[in-house]
């Protein structure tokens, strides 16, 4: 790993805080057991900075990494990551941090970054989260209005699904590539990374049978959101996903007029939204159908607490 200028000054202001908080409160702090032993031990204990494209990955990294990560997340929250630019000042940043964590998949800023890294040459390891998933076409709702109207050109769907971090098995195998990542750059803690990995692979899998408990037993088992990132989830969990959005696109007024028929064949009494996208048609559809519209956040970095919270709310609008 070779030292910038970054790294030098960020050691020599954390060996300068060592020193200060060494003579302000001397003998009491507990989590400072090695000041004794100077800036240099400390120097080398630095943890680590990886980047990540999107916060449930910084989630990912920090279970797995502890305090020998640190991240930086590059899509602000409430950012939509779809249509995201990195400013040549974060692309810099990201290329000068040990490791980028990306989805691998659908996310056009983050081909960006790897083709810039190519031309600064870069050594930041890039660890391709998506790798051993298998991934699907991204919905549209007009594969649902199309069985009304022409037949599907197949070979036509190359949008690839990039939310793949919406169903904890996937999440799993995320956290395992994540681990691979950090092992390589830092063999000599790989027991430590082995550890966290294992107890939070635990936490995924009992997320998983809560979800499976909270979703057991429903007959309809269709929901509408109006960005489509709830596939992997629906699929991980016998749940049929009806976007509203078009391609990126509020529904024409026609569109929106399927939709209310398909809201109500289906029985859909909620719309989902998130945060980062428009709501008005979902707005007009939930009056529609005379229904409601529901928040709930893909992007939220407490992965597991959030994923309790979205399943609660999936299984009492999902009859
Ligand atoms: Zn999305």
């Amino acid at each position: 790993m070779k030292f910038k200028i970054i790294t030098i000054l960020v050691l020599l202001i954390a060996g300068l805080s060592l020193f200060v908080s060494g003579c302000t409160d001397s003998g009491t702090s507990s989590d400072n057991e090695t000041a004794g032993q100077g800036a240099e031990v400390s120097g080398t204990d630095e943890p680590m900075t990886v980047a990540v494209s999107i916060l449930p990955l910084a989630e990912f990294v920090e279970k797995v990494g502890g305090d020998k990560v640190k991240t930086i997340v590059i899509i602000p929250s409430g950012a939509d990551p779809h249509t995201y630019e990195s400013s040549p000042k974060e692309v810099q940043a990201i290329s000068e941090a040990s490791m980028l964590v990306t989805v691998g998949v659908g996310m056009p800023f983050e081909e960006v970054w790897i083709d810039r890294f190519g031309t600064i040459n870069s050594d930041t390891l890039i660890v391709n989260c998506s790798k051993g998933i298998e991934l699907r076409e991204l919905a549209k709702h007009d594969e649902k209005l199309e069985t009304h109207t022409e037949e599907e050109n197949d070979g036509d769907h190359e949008g690839l699904d990039p939310h793949i971090w919406t169903s904890p098995a996937n999440a799993k195998m995320m956290v395992e590539d994540i681990y691979e990542g950090l092992v390589q750059l830092d063999p000599e803690n790989e027991a430590y990374y082995a550890q966290n990995r294992d107890s939070y692979l635990e936490e995924l899998d009992a997320l998983d049978a809560r979800i499976r408990a909270k979703l057991a037993g429903r007959e309809e088992r269709n929901f509408m959101v109006y960005h489509p990132s709830w596939g992997y989830f629906a699929a991980e969990y016998g749940l049929t996903m009806i976007p509203v959005e078009i391609e990126g696109k509020e529904p024409s007024a026609q569109d929106l007029a399927k939709l209310v028929d398909i809201a109500k064949e289906k029985k859909v009494k909620v719309i989902f939204v998130q945060t980062q996208f428009s709501t008005r048609s979902a707005d007009v559809l939930a009056e529609e159908i005379g229904g409601e519209v529901v928040a709930v956040d893909p992007l939220a970095k407490d992965y597991i607490a959030n994923m309790d919270n979205v399943s609660d709310v999936f299984a009492r609008n999902i009859v």
